[in-house]
């Protein structure tokens, strides 16, 4: 019997197995697939809280509160796996190209200054200096300093080995076919290989969460939305700094790669490049950096993010029985909230305290199955 049991291998149950076994609980994570291997490695890894919140509130002061946990929770990550995660605080600048898009970005800017974010407003010109690969076309911009990326393929791959030193019980190609229960108590899940007993368990399982949560009766409404993206070599493209517009973002990594996306399409649990995808993503970046027409093309691959119908993620306990919660629907932010996740989670499993956790609570849904 474990202490704790997650059910999803991706960043968010990695995140939190490596917190709840760096404060002494065993804990046993259960992936059907690899480590990884769904959203958590499709990701762009970009973290970036003040270009993906658009209004001041809980999201907001979720994905700061995490941005800022990153350089500390890198390093620690970084001494127990030696590995280098690549976290790059390159800055974000979100460009605008007409009037219309300037004024709402104003908008957006004056509201960050005043609450004390470290943000600037950057004209053309200053826009060129910092990108000069920028088109001629921009009229103004946000530059974001405190915000950057981050290597996601490498920052699962040290949370496996940092699981993996600290003793957590790494079950991959396991498949979870249902819930163990005794009357209203969740015991552990039943698996192809058998029953896996713990004193709690936590649905980690991004987009098939609320599959899961269906097997308690339990209707919360994430669904996949997959997102396609595309990768081109950096080789004659010296950027720098995460590029965000209306309908693309560039992503320079310092792996050589320059990363450009995103489609965000309803096409169930299907995980296909498409040819319109592509097109989505070529004709949805060449307005802020036309010469990325001509860079040498190396990859595009797609992902299934877990989006829930009010775009908040789901953190605390599954309503109406007891042993189980649920850390999922972190939609277009896993990576960047996957430490104040595992955080907040951890305080919850070792307190019993559900109340910090009300705004993103599960049982939002459930007491009003009318939202679903
Ligand atoms: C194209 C794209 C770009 C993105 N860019 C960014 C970005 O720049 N920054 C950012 O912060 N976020 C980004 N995201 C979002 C981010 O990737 C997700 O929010 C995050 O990965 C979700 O993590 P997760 O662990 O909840 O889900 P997943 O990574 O999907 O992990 C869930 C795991 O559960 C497993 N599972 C499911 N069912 C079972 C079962 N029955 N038994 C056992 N295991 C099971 C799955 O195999 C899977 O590995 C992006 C997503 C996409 C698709």
């Amino acid at each position: 019997m474990t202490d704790c049991l997650l059910v999803g291998g991706g960043i968010i149950g990695l995140s939190l197995a490596y917190e709840l076994s760096r404060r002494g609980m065993t804990v046993t994570l259960v992936e059907q697939g690899d480590w990884g291997g769904q959203a958590s490695s499709a990701a762009a890894g970009m973290l970036a809280p003040l270009k993906e919140f658009s209004k001041p509130g809980d999201m907001l002061e979720l994905g700061v509160a995490s941005l800022r946990l990153y350089p500390e929770w890198v390093s620690a990550l970084q001494e127990v796996s030696g590995a280098d995660v690549q976290a790059t605080p390159s800055g974000v600048l979100t460009v605008a190209l007409t009037e219309e898009e300037t004024a709402s970005m104003e908008k957006k800017y004056r509201w960050q200054k005043e609450a004390g974010y470290n943000v600037q407003w950057m004209s053309a010109r200053e826009m060129q200096e910092l990108e000069p690969l920028i088109t001629e076309h921009a009229m103004a911009g946000i530059y974001s300093r405190e915000e950057g990326h981050i290597n996601n393929r490498l920052l699962l791959a040290a949370l496996v080995l940092a699981c993996r030193n600290q003793g957590v019980k790494l079950l991959s190609g396991c498949v979870v076919t249902g819930m163990a229960t005794e009357g209203t108590r969740v015991v552990g899940v039943q698996t192809a290989a058998g029953k896996l007993l713990a004193s709690h368990t936590v649905i980690t399982s991004g987009a098939w969460a609320g599959i899961m949560a269906g097997w308690l009766q339990c209707p919360v409404p994430i669904r996949p939305v997959r997102g396609q993206v595309a990768a081109v070599s950096s080789i004659g493209f010296p950027l720098q700094t995460v590029i965000f517009g209306t309908t693309g973002y560039i992503t320079p990594k310092r792996d050589g790669k320059i990363v450009l996306g995103a489609t965000e399409d309803e096409a169930g649990f299907q995980r296909e490049v498409t040819l319109s995808g592509l097109t989505h993503i070529v004709n949805g970046v060449r307005p802020y950096v036309p010469a990325l027409q001509t860079a040498a093309f190396l990859e595009a691959w797609a992902g299934l993010r877990p989006a829930t119908a009010d775009g908040k993620p789901l953190l605390g306990p599954v309503p109406g029985w007891q042993g189980i919660s649920i850390a999922a629907g972190h939609f277009r932010n896993g990576i960047l909230l996957s430490p104040i996740t595992a955080k907040v989670m951890a305080d919850y499993l070792e307190s019993g305290q559900a109340e910090p956790l009300a705004s993103f609570s599960p049982a939002r849904f459930v007491q009003s199955p009318a939202a679903i």
